[in-house]
Order: structure tokens, then C-alpha cells, then sequence
């Protein structure tokens, strides 16, 4: 009985696509995770400029109320200078006035820095928000494609299956059995074409009698150097 190479080749060639598509639906998830992760640094991006700004305010608020502190202060001194009996008491009060007037111009000079910084980082805000809003449009056009091709693939995977199903009865069992132990041993490739008389997956050169029973297709033959079924490739014209 003639072994029909045909059917084993066939047979390798699906479980290969079968093994590609399978590696390609399992990184998909990672895929999708790291688009995920890319959103996620946009996001934070913006959160930090917004905690920013709201810490700006607050320094604001602050600085603002220590000023209308001081002024409360320094118009009580005003008030008092005119019930002081001393020169020394009169004095006194004088340099507290000058101290809070020089306190006052300092917070104003700072609050005068945080408005200046608030403006940079309201331009952050918009920055970042406009780099998000980019991203996202960007990447859920990818995680698109990405689910596109996951189905793809799926459907795929699913028609290779039931081809492999519907070729095995055509080919013995003994046949399918013994590929089916070198491929799991030789790394999912069972069967190696023969080429200018070498076999073709680990380069050893097959010897004239092999070379002559390959031909013939009466048995399966296995290279003598990786063990894999070997078949004639017939020369193209
Ligand atoms: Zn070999």
C-alpha cells in the first residue's frame, strides 16, 4: 500500500496553523493589557495635574487669610497709636505696624508666585487632557482591531479543527499514531521533506538506498539523524 504523503503533509500543515493561530489568540490579552496600562499613565498624568492645581488653591486660601489676618492686626496697632501715653509704648507699636506691612508684601509677593504657577499648571491640565483624549481614541481604535482579529483567529482556529477532524479517518492509524509521536518529540514538526538529498529539517544527508525507498512511498521512513518521517519532494519543472 502506498503511503500517502499527501494526507500526512496536509495533516502537519494544519496542526502548524493550528499551533500559530492558538500562540496569537493567547497574546491578545496581553496585548489588551498593555493598551490598558498606556490609558492608565495618560489618566494619571491629568489626575496629578489636577491634584496639583487644587493644592495651588489651597496655598492660595491660606496665604489669603494669613494676609487678612495680619491686616486685622496691623489696623488695631493703627487704632492703639492714638491711646499710647509713651514714646517708648508709641515706638513699639510703630515697628509692629512696619513688621506687619513687611509680612503683607512678603504673602503677596507669594501669593503673587502660586497665581503665576497656576496658570502653567492650568496649561498642563489642558495638555494632558488633550494627550488622553488622544490616547484613547488611539488605542480603542487598536483594542478594536485587536478583538476583530481575536474573533478571526477564533473562527479560524475552529474551521483548522474540524478539517484536522475530517481528514484523520482518511489516514491509518498507525500512520497518525506514529506522527503524532514525533511531532510532541521533535519540537510540533513530524515530517521533513527530503531536498537535494538532504533531509530538509536537520540538514543530514539521507543515504541512495533511503533516497530510493522514499520514492517508491511503500513506508514511512525516518531520518536516521532527528527521526522524523521523511517524504520525496518531488523536484518543481
Ligand atoms: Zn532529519
Amino acid at each position: 500500500m502506498d503511503i500517502e504523503f499527501n494526507k500526512l503533509i496536509q495533516l502537519q500543515d494544519l496542526d502548524k496553523e493550528i499551533i500559530d493561530t492558538s500562540l496569537f489568540l493567547e497574546g491578545i490579552p496581553s496585548k489588551i493589557e498593555e493598551i490598558n496600562k498606556k490609558i492608565e499613565q495618560s489618566t494619571q498624568i491629568v489626575t496629578q495635574a489636577k491634584e496639583k492645581i487644587s493644592q495651588n488653591q489651597k496655598n492660595r486660601r491660606d496665604l489669603e487669610s494669613e494676609v487678612k489676618d495680619i491686616k486685622e492686626k496691623a489696623s488695631k496697632y493703627n487704632l492703639q497709636l492714638n491711646y499710647v501715653k509713651t514714646n517708648i509704648e508709641y515706638s513699639s507699636l510703630l515697628k509692629e505696624i512696619k513688621e506687619a506691612q513687611q509680612k503683607i508684601d512678603d504673602l503677596e509677593e507669594e501669593i503673587i508666585s502660586e497665581m503665576l504657577s497656576a496658570d502653567e499648571i492650568e496649561d498642563e491640565i489642558k495638555t494632558s487632557e488633550q494627550k488622553l483624549k488622544e490616547a484613547e481614541e488611539k488605542y480603542s481604535i487598536e483594542k478594536k482591531i485587536l478583538e476583530q482579529k481575536n474573533n478571526e483567529s477564533e473562527l479560524k482556529k475552529k474551521g483548522l479543527i474540524q478539517e484536522k477532524e475530517n481528514l484523520l479517518p482518511k489516514i491509518p492509524a498507525s500512520q497518525t499514531s506514529l506522527y503524532l509521536k514525533i511531532f510532541k518529540k521533535n519540537n510540533n514538526i513530524a515530517l521533513s521533506p527530503v531536498k537535494d538529498d538532504f533531509c530538509f529539517m536537520c540538514h543530514m544527508r539521507v543515504r541512495p538506498q533511503v533516497l530510493n525507498e522514499l520514492k517508491e512511498k511503500e513506508k514511512l521512513i525516518l531520518c536516521e539523524n532527528c527521526g522524523r518521517i521523511l517524504y520525496w519532494l518531488e523536484k518543481q519543472p
